[in-house]
């Protein structure tokens, strides 16, 4: 397995419209590329721009935090942010995949978007979710935190 830490250029996605499938109206991926390899991940598709081979290959956005500070604060806006759902992972990448027990990006960007006060929305197959469960009850105090946790099974 190969890591790469990366500088990315920008972090959030914003939709035009709350997305349908998820309930969001902002996304993020933290990382690019996984290494749960799910054989049926559409995050290997040329579309999505993940270099080197997915699975085995993972980029690290390691000023993501910095970014989302940036992104989100409310002096840099001319049209504030609209309430709802920040979902975290995504097509590319679980943000709960090994790696992140180094690098508690995630972590980081939880506490960010608390301090802002936005609900969160979690796509995981890990259960190193359950290190953030403080900052999810705390969360889910003021908004309303979604965890979707999907696994796989050998018996069809
Ligand atoms: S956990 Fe999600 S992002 Fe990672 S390989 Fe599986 S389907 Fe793709």
């Amino acid at each position: 397995m190969s890591i790469t830490e990366i500088n990315a250029k920008s972090l959030l996605r914003k939709h035009k419209r709350i997305d349908s499938w998820f309930g969001a109206r902002y996304g993020m991926n933290l990382y690019r590329g996984c290494s749960h390899n799910c054989i049926y991940c559409d995050g290997r598709d040329e579309k999505y721009y993940v270099e080197g081979e997915f699975g085995r290959d993972v980029a690290v956005k390691i000023n993501a935090p910095e970014l989302l500070k940036k992104e989100l604060n409310p002096a840099r806006k001319r049209v504030p942010f609209k309430k709802g759902y920040f979902i975290i992972g995504g097509g590319v990448s679980d943000s709960y995949q090994p790696i992140e027990i180094k690098y508690r990006i995630t972590r980081q960007i939880i506490e960010i978007i608390n301090a802002y006060n936005y609900p969160i929305h979690i796509l995981t197959k890990s259960i190193l979710v359950e290190r953030d469960l403080d900052l999810f009850k705390e969360n889910n105090k003021k908004n309303n935190t979604i965890i979707s946790f999907s696994f796989s099974s050998v018996d069809n």
